[in-house]
């Protein structure tokens, strides 16, 4: 049995409890959480830190496979220069593709990372998933604009998933995103989705080309798919929501990836729509990519539900959940560090359907401990200074 404390345990299904105890077994399953109540005793292995103890960090959205990509993009004009300089530095040697998807895994243990929702187009990170001790969910990714290869993408996608059957990790099909699927693969992959429950999660209101490619092909991503001859098979005028609407099953928890530009009016759509809707952020992408995050206190106020990814080393120098955290109560300073933790942990598990392991210190579960240093307890938050270790 071991006993970590600090001056607030944030359990995340209550509030925070000061010089709270949390009791765990060798297997790390919590078997008590104790609120002293003003009458501190010493307990025989316990372990005191100064600062918050809060549970593992849930990461909703990742791309493992693109970490080899770290640090060599441009900070570009928006999503259409992004897309083409990804495409751009394919070809990298499979060794150096291999070794950074290790390196990153190891970094998201160390930044505290206990869950993660990562995109797959190939089946380059599922070894190393395999020897990890997170948990993972593998959203296998379909797009392709084109109509003639559309059952061929959707065979290899359905392989791939079937590639994951062995592993411990879950999986599902996940359509990129609204404006890089042809009708006709959204007809075989609406068909399959329709037929599970399975979580999916789509790339959403990630840049304003998105809808005026949809609505009336204009914009960069209009003419950067025409400067490479792709003639699209979407139908013209039709708006994102239209698209998820129209092809993903209503009642299955759907990740909503981005929402950089997403409308309120949007924002109401989804939720009155969708019976599971997550929005899932990813500051720092949104930064490196558009140069602007999503409206928080707009999403809040619509009852939205958060969640909290990094997105791809390709977009984002940092795999850290709690880096996410700290530029979002920086840049909206009316938000509290209570919301924006649960949108971390408990939320992101429950987006990835782990909720009865992950995401919030309560009894039974094995969510992982983080201590977070440096905290200010007068406004109850982090600093710039605040780190974050893990405890167990
Ligand atoms: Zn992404």
């Amino acid at each position: 049995m071991h006993r970590y404390s600090a001056n607030y345990i944030y359990p995340i299904n209550g509030v925070p409890i000061r010089n709270g105890i949390v009791v765990i077994d060798n297997s790390r399953k919590i078997v008590e959480i104790v609120d002293p109540k003003g009458n501190e005793k010493e307990y025989e292995s316990m372990e005191f830190y100064n600062g918050v103890i809060v549970p593992g960090f849930v990461n909703a959205h990742c791309h493992l496979e693109l970490s080899h990509l770290k640090g060599r993009l441009e900070k570009s004009d928006g999503i259409a220069g992004f897309v083409s300089q990804i495409r751009n530095l394919r070809g990298d040697s499979e060794g150096l593709i291999r070794s950074s998807i290790t390196q990153a895994i190891s970094t998201l243990e160390l930044n505290g990372t206990v869950a993660v929702g990562d995109i797959c187009n190939t089946a380059d990170s599922f070894s190393f998933k395999q020897a990890s001790n997170l948990h993972f969910h593998n959203f296998i990714e379909l797009f392709g604009l084109l109509e003639d290869d559309a059952e061929a993408r959707f065979v290899n996608a359905k392989l791939l998933l079937n590639e994951t059957l062995p592993l411990q990790s879950t999986s599902s099909l996940a359509p990129h995103s609204p404006y890089s699927i042809s009708d006709r693969l959204w007809g075989f992959i609406s068909d399959e989705l329709h037929k599970s429950d399975s979580i999916v999660s789509i790339h959403y209101g990630e840049s304003l080309q998105e809808y005026s490619f949809l609505m009336n092909r204009t914009g960069l991503l209009a003419e950067s798919f025409k400067a490479l001859g792709i003639s699209d098979g979407i139908a013209l005028g039709i708006t994102p929501f239209e698209v998820v609407k129209k092809y993903l099953p209503h009642a299955s928890p759907t990740l909503f990836i981005h929402n950089t530009f997403v409308k309120r009016d949007e924002v109401r759509g989804i939720i009155k729509h969708f019976d599971k809707p997550y929005f899932v952020l990813c500051p720092t992408s949104n930064l490196f990519i558009e140069g602007c995050l999503p409206d928080i206190p707009m999403l809040m106020n619509e009852g939205a539900c958060i969640a909290v990814g990094t997105d791809s080393l390709a977009s984002s120098n940092t795999l850290s959940v709690f880096d996410q955290i700290l530029i979002i109560l920086e840049k909206f300073s009316a938000l509290t560090f209570d919301d924006a933790i649960k949108w971390a942990t408990l939320n992101g598990a429950e987006a990835l359907g782990v909720e009865s392991i992950y995401g919030s210190l309560e009894k039974g579960k094995s969510p992982g401990l983080n201590l977070i240093t440096n905290f200010d307890f007068s406004l109850m938050k982090p600093t710039k200074m605040s780190r974050v270790r893990r405890l167990a």
